[in-house]
């Protein structure tokens, strides 16, 4: 059964705040016609019974849709160059004074256009293993002109990795707008085939210029093309592609994340899988959906290595691009790949808001008979799921003792005797441990309690009269 329904609808373009609008004579139009909700089949996403999937629009959550063809005409001023999802069918036909692009795209779920007077328009083709033959294209707000060779490079080599790692860019174009700097509230958006990138501050920017553009490309994969449920699911996306962007980053330009600096922003954890204006305020979700799920993911990976992790993402992608996955979709590739079972971590960072703060509580030290000193000291995970740390024991001669803890129950208490008395403590050193984002805790100097003092002075007291005793006739 099939229905055609016809529309007309009429939109009136903000000045650009937020992704669309007006600015000048620039235009972003994204979210610029009425869109068709996810019909979910039994299945998606683990329904059980099929329906639309329906959500208002809300400022904290980005967009859900299902993939269709698109054949869209854009009018325009004569002067205007337009650049859009898709691909152009024909050249443009000038007609008094007005100008009629014709653009197609199939196998996208929306579709956006831009258009400015003055667009830098520059192209270049382009193939790799993994990118069968793209034209990327640039349309450049005029004060960016110099910098083309920049965002060209960064949006070649992303295509390149992505094609490399996860599997084929499989449309024939990739649109890449810089705003003018008084619509940067266009900036950094991601469409299918289309990207927004962010307008530079000033003549040198630093590698945040390539930062956005690369996320943008990085979303291609993880929004456009597994399209995930962004009202509902929104760490699928965001997670992922922050993710993607810092193994770029590296792979291209060497620039590397300082995760113990970014888990010590999760001051407020909430779980993943929750609708995204369920968080408690627009910064919860982006440092949630963001930063906690990319530390997720990260987290992933360095319990079981570089290469498992690769092969998780690869499988991920492949088995749910065009599919519209779930969270527990994606556990399962974790656990197909790793061939264990991951719900613990999932319930603990997914479905739960945890995060996994190892903390040495407290060292009780004190001198035994024998003459060595002893000492009690007591670690705890408060809160996520299992995994082995290291802990470390460093000693007034200069001896450091390095042990493993599974971390399998949330504490443990350690005993230990040695010659020379116990300076500190410290769980996870090599702060692997990437959603640990309370840092303070995890080292712990051994003071010597009052009473231990007394009583050892006392002890010397008695070795002192011993000797004397010894001395004396
Ligand atoms: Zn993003």
């Amino acid at each position: 059964m099939s229905v055609t329904l016809r529309m007309k609808f009429k939109v009136q373009l903000p000045p650009i705040f937020a992704r669309m609008g007006k600015t000048g004579d620039f235009v972003m139009a994204g979210q610029w016609f009425p869109k068709l909700a996810v019909y979910e089949t039994v299945g998606t996403r683990g329904r059980s019974d099929e329906g639309w999937n329906m959500h208002q629009y809300h400022g904290n959550s980005e967009f859900y849709s299902d993939f269709g063809i698109y054949s869209v005409r854009i009018d325009v001023p004569e002067a205007y160059k337009v650049a859009a999802t898709g691909f152009q069918t024909k050249t443009p036909a000038v007609s008094k004074g007005r100008k009629s692009y014709q653009f197609y795209a199939d196998d996208v779920h929306d579709f956006a256009w831009s258009a400015s007077p003055h667009f830098e328009f520059t192209e270049a083709s382009y193939s790799s293993a993994g990118v069968p033959g793209v034209r990327i294209k640039l349309y450049l707000d005029p004060l960016h002109k110099k910098l083309s060779d920049r965002y060209m490079h960064a949006a070649k080599s992303t295509l390149a990795k992505l094609g490399e790692w996860f599997g084929d860019y499989p449309y024939s174009t990739l649109s890449v707008i810089v705003p003018p700097s008084n619509a940067n509230g266009a900036g950094g958006m991601e469409y299918p085939t289309l990207v927004t990138a962010a307008s530079a501050k000033d003549d040198t920017p630093g590698y945040d210029l390539e930062r956005t553009l690369v996320h943008e490309i990085a979303h291609q994969y993880w929004y456009g093309l597994v399209a995930s449920n962004e009202f509902e699911e929104a760490w699928l996306d965001e997670a992922f592609t922050s993710y993607t962007e810092d193994k770029l980053m590296a792979a291209i330009y060497g620039v590397l994340p300082n995760t113990p600096v970014e888990s010590s922003y999760l001051t407020d954890p909430e779980p993943l899988q929750q609708n995204s204006w369920s968080f408690g305020s627009s910064d919860r979700y982006a440092d949630n959906v963001y930063l906690r799920g990319k530390l997720v993911l990260t987290a992933i990976e360095r319990q079981v290595g570089d290469k498992t992790m690769s092969k998780i993402m690869r499988t991920y992608f492949q088995k749910y691009r065009f599919k519209h996955p779930s969270s527990s979709d994606f556990q399962r590739v974790v656990e197909s790949v790793t061939k264990k079972d991951w719900s613990g971590f999932f319930k603990a960072y997914v479905r739960q808001g945890q995060v996994s703060d190892f903390s040495v509580d407290s060292i009780k030290s004190g001198k035994s008979g024998d003459g060595n000193f002893e000492s009690r000291v007591l670690i705890r995970r408060n809160g996520g799921s299992p995994q082995t740390v290291s802990v470390i024991f460093h000693f007034k001669d200069g001896k450091t003792v390095s042990k493993e803890w599974d971390g399998v129950q949330n504490q443990i208490e350690l005993q230990l005797r040695y010659s020379s008395p116990l300076v500190y403590v410290a769980v996870d050193p090599s702060l692997s441990v990437v959603l640990d984002n309370l840092r303070y805790n995890n080292y712990l100097k051994a003071e010597i309690p009052a009473k231990a003092r007394t009583r050892w002075t006392t002890g010397l007291t008695d070795l002192l009269e011993n000797l004397i005793g010894t001395l004396a006739w």
